[in-house]
């Protein structure tokens, strides 16, 4: 249940209808718009009936959300929820990228992979260091260890870091080195995961699970924002259908629809969406298409020798040219330009093969 207040509320009877929801076990969380301010009611809102609130001098009116989320719906909050990550604004019209290899592998390679990333535009640097595989014998991540190099890598480049984070016990120490938590696919629906992350105030990027429904999706954000932490990425990242010539099905069409439901901002992979280089560029420019607040990208400086996700990772050449074609198309589009076309070199010629 939302209580909207009259634009002309006073602090008073804006206090006096909040006492009135705390008498009954229910706890606030509050939206405050360029003229309004909305109340949200959370826990059983059964306890207390819309009538009782509608009553109260300054309420102008109060609606009962149908849908099973609520912190994330636009009923909630009108207004797109914007997040300042270290300068970097999400959701605030610029089409932001994320790019960097699927894993840290080494300092080297990161150092070589950020500076393309930034040189072509990118704005924040990926890199994990748990990687969630599917067989226990492939890969793990350098885990813990890898936190330095990304602080190094930080320092050298000035690019803001994400990364994924597998365990509550990890929050403490994993938010003192990055600067967004990326929680996988595979953990969408890790509830005390999410709750750990949404007991701090750093930006969230959530990715869909495999086989999450949108509004399963939404609901597990509201686990990180019913916590206190408003600030929540959605990141579609392909879902799991008969379909086998792609890893995944990317769902671009759940783009608008999440935006028209929720105010948060949502990215779209388009790496782990199809899992074929060739395959990325198109989507790139697809999620751009259908009104994305961005990308994350795997990019490698030699994919044939990556320790996981080659066969789905950019060569710094091919990367390069997607960020020429998405500043182009983002021209094209009247949106604002976190950077120019012109700006963009293509290093060397080398081509990438195979898919
Ligand atoms: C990743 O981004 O490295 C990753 C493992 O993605 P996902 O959780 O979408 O599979
Ligand atoms: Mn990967």
């Amino acid at each position: 249940m939302i209580v909207v207040m009259k634009a002309k509320a006073s602090e008073t009877e804006f206090k006096k209808v909040i006492e009135r929801i705390k008498q009954e076990n229910l706890d606030v969380h509050i939206s405050k718009g360029k003229e309004v301010r909305i109340i949200g009611v959370v826990g059983d809102v059964r306890r207390i009936e819309p009538e009782v609130l509608q009553a109260f001098d300054g309420v102008e009116r109060v609606i009962r959300i149908l849908h099973p989320f609520k912190l994330a719906s636009r009923d909630f909050k009108p207004e797109n929820t914007t997040i300042n990550v270290d300068g970097v604004i999400i959701g605030g019209g610029k089409f932001i990228v994320s790019a960097g290899p699927c894993a840290v592998e080494g300092e080297e390679m990161l150092t070589e992979v950020a500076f393309l990333a930034k040189k072509c535009g990118a704005s924040i640097l990926r890199g994990g260091i748990f990687k969630p595989r599917t067989s226990p014998y492939s890969f793990q991540g350098l885990g813990l260890d890898g936190l330095e190099i990304l602080q190094r890598v930080k320092e050298k480049t000035g690019l803001p870091i994400i990364t994924e984070i597998m365990s509550p016990e990890h929050v403490g120490l994993i938010s003192q080195y990055v600067d967004i938590f990326q929680i996988g696919a595979r953990n969408m629906q890790n509830f005390p995961l999410l709750q750990a992350v949404g007991r701090t105030e750093k930006p969230v990027l959530l990715k869909r699970g495999l086989m999450a429904s949108g509004e399963e999706w939404l609901q597990a954000a509201e686990y990180v924002l019913s916590e206190g932490n408003p600030n929540v990425i959605l990141c579609e990242r392909g879902i799991r259908t008969f379909e086998g010539y792609t890893r995944n099905t990317l769902d671009l069409s759940i783009v608008p629809v999440i935006k028209k439901l929720s105010h948060l901002p949502v990215f779209v992979d388009p790496s782990h969406g199809t899992g074929h280089w060739d395959l990325v560029t198109p989507m790139a420019m697809g999620a751009l298409a259908v009104g994305a607040d961005g990308i994350m990208v795997e990019v490698h400086p030699n994919p044939e020798k990556a320790f996981s996700d080659g066969p789905q990772s950019l060569k710094p050449k091919v990367f390069a040219e997607m960020m020429q074609q998405l500043a182009k198309a983002a021209e094209a589009f009247n949106r604002p330009l976190p950077f120019s076309s012109e700006r963009i070199t293509i290093p060397g010629n080398e081509t990438q093969k195979g898919s």
